[in-house]
């Protein structure tokens, strides 16, 4: 029974992660409305039926625009944080079924052990999450600051790595945006930039990794070019040229990859 990673789409307009195998599945964030996140699930090959809970980062809304209508269409649980609870039922957007986890804690969902993580972003209680299953082990961080020691710890010897990558920092210092919107971006509580991501790599990446996925890419402060090209260079210095790497964007999901 391998375990799968599908990416559904992801950027500031809707994030969404299925980590899957041929009888279960969970999805992580749930960005994008209940309609597309289902068209794109089955557009994947994946039958809906499969999800057993949904699972949320943070409340932000390119990570919970559907999360509501779609854990209740399926009637699974989501598995979120009390503060993140808090805020989302705030904004009608958590589901009828949730069961609460603690960040730093370990939780069972069917055959996926799932490790929550705190993650430095400017929300209530952001986390990543580190899945084990099948003897294999997925990292996820979509929305971080930097990375700190904890999430370096974490997201390192992963057999796949979800990771931010969401700007060029001389791009965003460029762009028309505002200075207080630059400002956050940018902070060690915004979002990760492609030389924060692409450096850590050396530090993340271990004999077990076998592909890295560069998300949330800002849709006028990046470039999938830019960042696939520095992120193989990366990986290539340091004798990594094995190692796959995917950019996903918005608008597409990705192909899924078999991790064991
Ligand atoms: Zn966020
Ligand atoms: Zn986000």
């Amino acid at each position: 029974m391998g375990l799968g990673i599908t990416i559904l789409g992801s950027g500031s307009r809707g994030n969404a992660i299925l980590v899957h195998n041929e009888r279960n599945a969970i999805l992580v964030d749930a960005g994008f409305s209940r309609k597309e996140l289902l068209a794109r699930i089955s557009a994947c090959g994946i039958d809906p039926r499969t999800i057993r809970a949904l699972v949320i980062s943070h409340e932000h809304g390119d990570h919970v625009n559907g999360a509501r209508l779609f854990s209740d269409e399926l009637n699974v649980p989501t598995y979120v944080t009390f503060k993140t609870a808090t805020r989302l039922e705030a904004a009608r957007k958590l589901g009828k079924k949730k069961i609460l986890f603690e960040t730093g804690t370990m939780f069972d969902i069917g055959e996926f052990q799932v490790r929550a993580f705190s993650v430095p972003h400017d929300a209530a209680d952001p986390v990543g999450f580190v899945i084990n299953s099948d003897g294999a082990r997925i990292g996820i961080a979509t929305d971080l600051g930097h990375i700190n020691s904890l999430c370096a710890q974490r997201l390192r010897d992963c057999d796949a790595l979800v990771l931010e990558s969401n700007h060029d920092v001389e791009m965003q210092q460029r762009s028309e945006r505002s200075p207080s919107l630059k400002q956050r971006v940018l902070g060690r509580h915004g979002h990760l930039s492609n030389d924060d991501a692409i450096s850590a790599l050396e530090q993340l990446v271990t004999e077990r990794t076998k592909i890295v996925f560069l998300v949330h890419l800002s849709s006028d402060c990046n470039e999938c070019d830019l960042v696939l090209r520095a992120a193989r260079s990366k990986l290539d210095g340091i004798g990594r040229k094995d190692v796959q790497l995917a950019v996903v964007l918005q608008d597409k999901a990705s192909q899924t990859f078999w991790v064991s």
